[in-house]
């Protein structure tokens, strides 16, 4: 009975976003000016999350195999690696997993 007058205890996600906690790990972000796609990020990896291919300056993360370790953000030589505290939005396919993967082009050195 008390349950029908209370508030309810859950947030309508994604519509209603919460507070993130202070030490919350959200997603593993990228600065693309200081990466040198050496791949140490890559090979570290626990669960294979990070795709880095140095010839066509591209770095990749699957954001469904991430697990934020945190791993990769350690290892990194350049500290271009970084959690931000924000969360992968939900997916509810297999063509929205694909799409939700993380991936950059990079221009390194050209203009
Ligand atoms: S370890 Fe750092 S510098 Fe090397 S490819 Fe990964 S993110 Fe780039
Ligand atoms: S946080 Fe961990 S699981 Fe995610 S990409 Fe980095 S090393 Fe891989």
């Amino acid at each position: 009975m008390k349950s029908l007058f209370s508030k309810p205890a859950t947030a309508m996600y994604p519509v209603i976003k919460n507070d993130f906690f202070p030490n919350t790990r959200g997603n593993i972000q990228l600065d693309t000016n200081l990466c040198i796609f050496c791949g140490i990020c890559s090979k570290r990896c626990p669960t294979g999350a990070i795709e880095v291919n140095k010839s066509d300056l591209k770095w990749e993360i699957d954001r469904t195999r991430c697990i934020v370790c945190n791993f990769c953000v350690e290892v990194c030589p350049k500290k271009c690696l970084t959690t931000q505290q924000q969360y992968t939005a939900p997916m509810t396919d297999i063509a929205g997993r694909i799409a939700t993967s993380y991936k950059r082009d990079v221009n390194l050195g050209r203009s």
